[in-house]
């Protein structure tokens, strides 16, 4: 079975909701051709398994792009996701910086004006949200943005194993859905208040491959909720860079183009373009 996959899921008759990301093969191809330090690699890991949870609640064909920005040591994390499907990754790191990013909580590795900023691209049309990057982990700057841009209770689970040839992350994401007038706001709070408790028996480690199959451990944790897996898909490392992308790219940057041909490597895929001066110049 493919051991990287989003499923989506209703607890209590659609009380609740819940998204389950978990990556193996497809993270680790996207990582090892780069050579980040391992913090960056689990922020990387961990913001690509929470960016497919978000990504399940948005229309089809939809490009989703998640990017944490800052100033030093890092100016950029960013994933890009296709429709819930693909999605590729890359981090700018301030190379004047000399500071060991280890062990740094995430407004510190973003320095000063720290921002999430979360962007749908549907039909050429463009939505965004901004938020400050303020708690000191990545499951507490992503509650705060639902706080913030959506005031809609969420609880935000993200973990990540990382060796010296495989990387692995997962992320659960569980939401209170708008009141409905089946059900009275008591017994609506009950169920979040069930919601909350259930999940935090969840052991990070079972989030991972390790721990028992995506639909065993929705079944196991929240048996008592009557769980319903609604939407699967499997996810895969893909970028989409080619030779006509990248010049179009050096062309509407509009710089002196000299005697050399120009050599580009995509940010996202490493994979190194030569670009003959007569192409840009046409
Ligand atoms: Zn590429």
């Amino acid at each position: 079975m493919n051991t990287d996959r989003c499923l989506s899921f209703y607890l209590s008759d659609g009380a609740m909701k819940g998204h389950f990301c978990r990556l193996s093969d497809s993270i680790t191809n996207a990582l090892h051709n780069h050579s980040y330090p391992s913090k960056i690699n689990t922020l990387l890991s961990e913001m690509t398994a929470i960016s497919q949870c978000f990504s399940m609640d948005i229309k089809s064909n939809s490009q989703t792009t998640m990017q944490l920005t800052g100033t030093s040591p890092v100016k950029l994390a960013l994933v890009n996701s296709l429709d819930c499907k693909f999605f590729r990754c890359c981090a700018t790191l301030d190379q004047a910086s000399n500071i060991d990013v280890d062990g740094l909580s995430v407004p510190q590795l973003f320095g000063q004006n720290g921002k999430l900023v979360f962007t749908i691209d549907f039909e050429n049309q463009h939505y965004q949200t901004i938020v400050e990057l303020s708690a000191s982990s990545l499951q507490e700057c992503f509650q705060h943005y639902f706080i913030q841009s959506q005031q809609i209770p969420t609880i935000v689970m993200v973990c990540s194993s990382i060796s010296d040839n495989k990387i692995e992350s997962a992320a659960l994401l569980l939401q209170k859905m708008p009141s409905s007038s089946a059900i009275n706001k008591e017994d609506y709070n009950d169920i979040w208040h069930e919601v909350s408790c259930f999940a935090a028996t969840i052991k990070p480690h079972e989030l991972l491959s390790t721990g028992p199959s995506m639909e065993r451990l929705i079944e196991l944790v929240f048996n008592g909720l009557s769980p319903i897996v609604s939407r699967e898909t499997t996810l895969a490392f893909q970028c989409t860079c080619n030779h006509e992308k990248i010049i179009n790219i050096i062309k509407s940057l509009d710089s002196q183009s000299g005697d050399e041909n120009l050599e580009v490597i995509c940010e996202y895929c490493n994979k190194k373009y030569t670009i003959d001066k007569t192409e840009i110049d046409s």
